[in-house]
């Protein structure tokens, strides 16, 4: 029994607060088969709110990994984030993969005074916060939001703003991507524009590898994930024109920094033979035919041991 509660001590918990990409399921203005159907509730499919993930290696410090627009909704639906103090949160910081609104919005609602440390590389950094005047509703006290610096290779431990260890390390693994749209202009592509995390615990070892957003798996996106334990990979796209062939747009999935999941260069195949017990889809938009459960995708991602997140799915590492 003791060794039992050991191990239960010693895992990480894993919520996924949403599970959507940008967005959500359904979209305000997209009428798409799926939207209308989840809507009507005549399709077998789950509502979805913007991705985001919250972990903690104790259940006290919990990080969390994107701050999408429905943050007050998602922190309100997990009773561990809830204040166990008048003024007090157990959020003890916030990672941020790329700089696209649906992962970072929702810090400007994280505003009622809190003190706050962010995750992010320093690209993300300057693309949010210069001559962005809605930052200064977090900067009313000069110690109000603490960044540190994420850089690619570089493993560190996490910690709030005491300074605490939480027993969790992070490495930023640079992915192919883009930089936001609003600032596809304003910059050159760089290597830091969209990151990966693989948080791993120093107790146990056991590896969380949390690639949302990639355009391509390349050698070395899949070097990260081999070894991985639990991985929780980009599932926007189910083909590459996917939204061309519905009538919403003209947008590639390539051309969007999303590799799909379907065929030959779609992630199912070039991910298959991972080791992890545990691979999820997540950050999934509302065109994608995985989200109805009893689509033949779904099932073709189910045959080949993946699931699919949705919002409250819970992971033990
Ligand atoms: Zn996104
Ligand atoms: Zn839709």
């Amino acid at each position: 029994m003791e060794g039992l509660l050991c191990l239960w001590r010693l895992s990480v918990r894993i919520r996924v607060l949403g599970s959507a990409a940008g967005g959500g399921f359904p979209q305000w203005n997209c009428g798409c088969a799926n939207c209308r159907g989840v809507r009507e509730g005549s399709l077998k499919a789950l509502p979805r709110s913007q991705e985001s993930v919250a972990v903690s290696a104790d259940g006290e410090q919990w990080f969390l990994l994107n701050a999408s627009p429905e943050i007050r909704q998602q922190i309100e639906s997990f009773p561990s984030l809830h204040p166990r103090e008048p003024r007090h949160s157990p959020l003890a910081a916030v990672l941020l993969t790329n700089g696209d609104l649906d992962h970072c919005l929702g810090l400007l609602s994280l505003r009622e005074s809190h003190p706050l440390v962010v995750y992010a590389t320093d690209r993300l950094r300057r693309g949010f916060t210069e001559g962005n005047v809605l930052y200064r509703t977090l900067e009313r006290t000069p110690e109000q939001v603490t960044w540190r610096a994420l850089k690619a290779g570089r493993e560190e431990e996490l910690a709030g703003r005491d300074g605490r260890g939480s027993g969790l390390l992070v490495e930023a693994v640079p992915v192919p991507g883009k930089p936001p749209i609003h600032l596809e202009r304003a910059f050159p592509p760089d290597p830091e524009d969209s990151v990966a995390f693989r948080i791993r615990q120093r107790a146990s070892g056991r590896v969380l590898a949390y690639f949302s957003g990639v355009a391509r798996v390349t050698a070395e996106v899949r070097k990260a994930l081999d070894d991985a334990d639990c991985v929780l990979f980009d599932g926007t796209f189910w083909s590459d024109d996917e939204l061309p062939s519905q009538g919403l747009g003209s947008k590639r999935a390539a051309e969007m920094a999303h590799v799909p999941i379907g065929g030959p260069g779609g992630s199912l195949a070039s991910l298959a033979g991972l080791s992890a017990s545990r691979r999820i889809y997540i950050h999934i938009n509302n065109t994608n035919p995985i989200l109805r459960e009893d689509s033949p995708e779904r099932a073709a991602v189910v045959a080949a041991g993946w699931e699919v997140a949705w919002d409250g799915m819970e992971v033990a590492l």
